[in-house]
């Protein structure tokens, strides 16, 4: 088996699983006075420190994922402000803000910092845009974006579920949502960052947890998992997946990759094959032992058009994209077997279609 999946989920990392299986032993609650209430809070606040000190500066809610972090974002933030969201953004940034106005991107799935500019001047705004693109990997240039928003008065939140634990995560954001199972953690457990003086309201109130930004008690071996995670060495697998990328090209020249041109994550290719359906590219390549996604896998397991490759206006190949994302742990063995699997795929389509 080949698991080239990663930005769905990344294999656990050994040290995110010591950490998981020494806080499940944590017989406290955090929130209790106790001797054993108190060790449990000294093993949250380390995790909350570890994560704070990786990404900050900023204060660290700890939420239940990326999703839930990106929504607390916006219910804290967006009052007062029309919400601006770049048009590739992930489902969890789109449905937490229905009605948002759509920044859109180039044809490489950058933003567009004209369009933005021109949006910022129409009155405070909150923007939301991703580190890095859940389908393709592109990277939007933030530290403009982050120096258009401070001109403009504007607020800023930077969905760095997919760039955090792959390399650097800039800074300027009023806000910052991650997740632990992108970076090597257990599922389950995510964070929004506020830069210092940020505050908001809870989206889920309860018992006060989190500073009342929060309620619920905190999942602690899933938290704990996600600091040892954050902390771990992110793997350089641009030169594998460059070399893959090559090869594919060589193999079947009509092959579009899209975002190749920009700066991208080092570990994503997203890899249409035109006229070829992504469900029967991605079916295709299971039985062959090859675990890759479609574009936009919605949660049903069902295959959707892709909106992001819609926005970046390649709209005829947003049914035939498939998504590569090559885990921390990727080897050029995994390549090489994907390649032969591809390959062979390729070839009996092509026939079939004769
Ligand atoms: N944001 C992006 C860019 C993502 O890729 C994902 C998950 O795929 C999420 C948010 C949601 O994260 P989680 O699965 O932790 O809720």
């Amino acid at each position: 088996m080949i698991y080239l999946d990663a930005n769905a989920t990344e294999p656990l990392r050994p040290e995110a699983r010591a950490a998981a299986i020494a806080a499940m032993d944590c017989l406290g609650n955090p929130s209790s006075v106790h001797t054993d209430g108190r060790a449990a809070r000294r093993l949250l606040e380390a995790a909350r420190t570890t994560i704070g000190t990786r990404f900050g500066p900023g204060s660290v809610v700890f939420t239940s994922g990326g999703t839930e972090a990106n929504a607390l974002a916006i219910h804290g933030l967006a009052p007062g402000r029309r919400v601006l969201v770049g048009a590739t953004e992930h489902p969890a940034v789109l449905a937490a803000a229905p009605g948002a106005v759509a920044i859109p991107v180039d044809g490489d799935g950058v933003v567009s910092l004209a369009a933005l500019e021109a949006l910022l001047r129409e009155g405070p705004a909150l923007v939301c845009l991703m580190a890095a693109n859940n389908e393709t990997g592109v990277q939007h240039p933030l530290a403009e974006v982050a120096a258009l928003c401070r001109a403009a008065g504007a607020m800023l939140q930077v969905d760095a579920v997919q760039a955090a634990g792959r390399g650097t995560v800039p800074g300027g954001w009023h806000s910052l949502a991650i997740s632990g199972h992108k970076m090597g953690g257990v599922k389950g457990a995510g964070a929004l960052l506020l830069a210092p003086g940020v505050e908001i309201g809870a989206l889920i109130a309860g018992g006060g947890q989190e500073r009342g930004q929060r309620g619920g008690t905190e999942a602690l071996p899933a938290i704990a998992a996600m600091a040892a995670a954050a902390v771990s060495d992110p793997s350089d697998l641009s030169v594998l997946r460059d070399r893959m990328e090559a090869r594919l090209l060589d193999l079947a020249p009509e092959v579009v990759i899209a975002g190749k041109a920009v700066p991208r994550l080092g570990n994503t290719s997203c890899i249409a094959l035109p006229g070829v359906a992504a469900e029967t590219q991605v079916i295709a390549l299971d039985l062959a032992g090859v675990r890759v996604s479609a574009g936009a896998a919605c949660s049903s397991g069902k295959v959707a058009r892709s909106h992001v490759l819609e926005a970046m206006g390649l709209g005829s190949l947003a049914g035939c994209a498939i998504r590569v994302s090559l885990p921390w742990n990727a080897t050029e063995q995994d390549v090489d077997g994907f390649i032969i699997a591809w390959a062979a795929m390729r070839q009996r389509i092509s026939r079939s279609a004769a």
